[in-house]
């Protein structure tokens, strides 16, 4: 049994600002007497202990507060994706069956009209019934149910435990530090694993949360320029907005600022570069829906010795690749004790692991010391005339090219050669396609080089803003 974080946070460290949102703040122990009335609100309204239910909203305190109370009440949370189509979200409110869904009066136009609602105001004005509130949690006991985000099919619903969930923050401090002292910026959404893992670290070590409803370029620059958060976690395309934003107002992160976590697939080259130039040390990260948020991270003293990989496996975690031979490329197999017990829905008998290993369909290698590079997504696979050809390699050696914005390879059925690479392209400016060819010939294996470029305006992606290549070929 592990102490409801909550209660024990506001036990230790009861006057300790833990959120701030717009110019208010809330100490711990304001947020613990907020999601005990919430808890109790919820009872009112039908909810059980223990139930399984659905979450939707706006990254708000008043989401964050709603939250807490369903912990309180040890419910399992099915964290609902607010940038999903109405079927998308019919699917996995079915696939959990879940009886209700939680929801803020600003999502509600999201959600299919059928599906069994309470919202957030309604258990807001409620009083609240008197209830005894768990003050253990046992490890295996599932907090949150996130769905993977369907880059290579049918999003799968996962299990975060206690567990998972302790043992993904504890390592990650023990890799990147944090005292009481730290803000976190937290401008990714709260129903992913990067951003509740945000939630769940301020509760363990009870420094403060900085929350963001959206990512707001200007804000993010002077908080950190300012040193008024010592942390961020960022995808990619977040990173380069705020390079971008330092750079064209001349400024620098302030020595306060400690880390930048980026995170949710690679993170360019060039970008790793600038952010050192900018004084922002900046840590690599790969993880999953499954691994609760981080399994490796690549320190910032490692970070350009290492430009491309994603680091060592945090401390309590272990990394093996699935080849035959050392140092060659293989499934990334992870262990650890924040990996998932399992899934929920149609993948409940899909087990994740395999004697204690996760499986993630993920390539990559290790090199001699140990440091692990991602390569690419096992399905994404083109063979070509018995050739490995890795999809993210091609669309790297595109993206460099000045005239291309985005790029996406996959393969197509080809009499001779079994698969052949073909590549769609948004351009930033015209480009003929000889060009293109003669550009890629430099660069690149001569089997590696697409047959064909398409030009499209946009690629198919999906809530996370992933690249969804198993859909490329619907525009020819
Ligand atoms: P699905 O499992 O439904 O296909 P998904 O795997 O994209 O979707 P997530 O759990 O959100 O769903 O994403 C985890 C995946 O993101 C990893 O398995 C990996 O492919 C990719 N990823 C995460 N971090 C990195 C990184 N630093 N470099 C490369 N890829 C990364
Ligand atoms: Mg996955």
């Amino acid at each position: 049994m592990y102490p409801n974080w909550i209660l024990q946070r506001a036990f230790l460290t009861p006057n300790r600002v833990g959120l701030i949102f717009n110019g208010n703040s809330w100490t711990f122990e304001q947020l613990k007497q907020i999601s005990l009335n919430r808890a109790g609100q919820l009872v009112a309204n039908g909810i059980r202990q223990k139930q399984r239910i659905a979450v939707l909203g706006p990254s708000q305190p008043r989401l964050i507060f709603m939250m807490y109370g369903c912990m309180h009440l040890q419910c399992e949370m099915v964290m609902l994706n607010r940038k999903l189509s109405k079927s998308e979200l019919e699917y996995q409110i079915q696939d959990a069956e879940v009886e209700v869904v939680l929801v803020d009066e600003a999502d509600i136009d999201l959600l299919p009209e059928h599906i069994q609602k309470l919202n957030f105001s309604t258990v807001e004005e409620s009083n609240a019934i008197a209830i005894d509130i768990a003050a253990d949690w046992p490890v295996d006991q599932t907090i949150t149910i996130m769905y993977t985000s369907g880059t290579t099919g049918f999003p799968k619903g996962v299990r975060q435990t206690v567990g998972n969930h302790q043992s993904s923050a504890l390592s990650s401090v023990l890799n990147i530090g944090l005292t009481e002292e730290d803000v976190w910026l937290c401008a990714l959404p709260l129903f992913h694993i990067s951003g509740f893992s945000i939630l769940v670290r301020s509760l363990l070590y009870g420094n403060a949360v900085k929350l963001y409803e959206k990512f707001d370029k200007e804000g993010a620059v002077q908080d950190i320029a300012e040193g008024k958060v010592t942390h961020m976690s960022v995808v990619a395309v977040m990173l380069e907005r705020i390079l971008h934003g330092l750079e064209e107002h001349q400024l620098k992160a302030s020595p306060k600022f400690k880390v930048m976590l980026a995170g949710g697939g690679p993170v360019p080259k060039k970008y790793l570069e600038r952010a050192h130039s900018l004084g922002i040390s900046l840590c690599q990260t790969y993880g999953m829906t499954e691994t609760s948020s981080q399994t490796a991270t690549l320190t910032n003293k490692d970070a350009l010795r290492k430009l491309g990989s994603v680091g060592k496996p945090l401390f309590f975690n272990q990394i093996k690749i699935d080849s035959k031979e050392q140092g060659k490329e293989g499934e990334i197999l992870i262990r650890g004790p924040h990996v998932t017990p399992g899934y929920i829905g149609r993948f409940t008998d899909k087990s994740p692991t395999i004697d204690g290993w996760l499986h993630t369909g993920d390539i990559g290698y290790l090199d001699e010391e140990g440091y692990i590079y991602v390569v690419d997504r096992r399905s994404d696979l083109i063979i070509s005339g018995g050739e490995n050809i890795y999809p993210a390699e091609v669309e790297n050696v595109l993206m460099g090219h000045d005239a291309i914005r985005e790029a996406g390879v996959c393969g197509i059925e080809d009499e001779v050669w079994g698969q052949v690479p073909i590549a769609f392209i948004v351009l930033k400016s015209d480009i003929r396609e000889e060009e293109l060819q003669k550009y890629c010939f430099e660069k690149l294996a001569k089997y590696k080089v697409p047959k064909k470029f398409y030009i499209v305006s946009e690629l198919p992606r999906n809530g996370s803003n992933k690249l969804l290549r198993r859909k490329l070929k619907d525009l020819i």
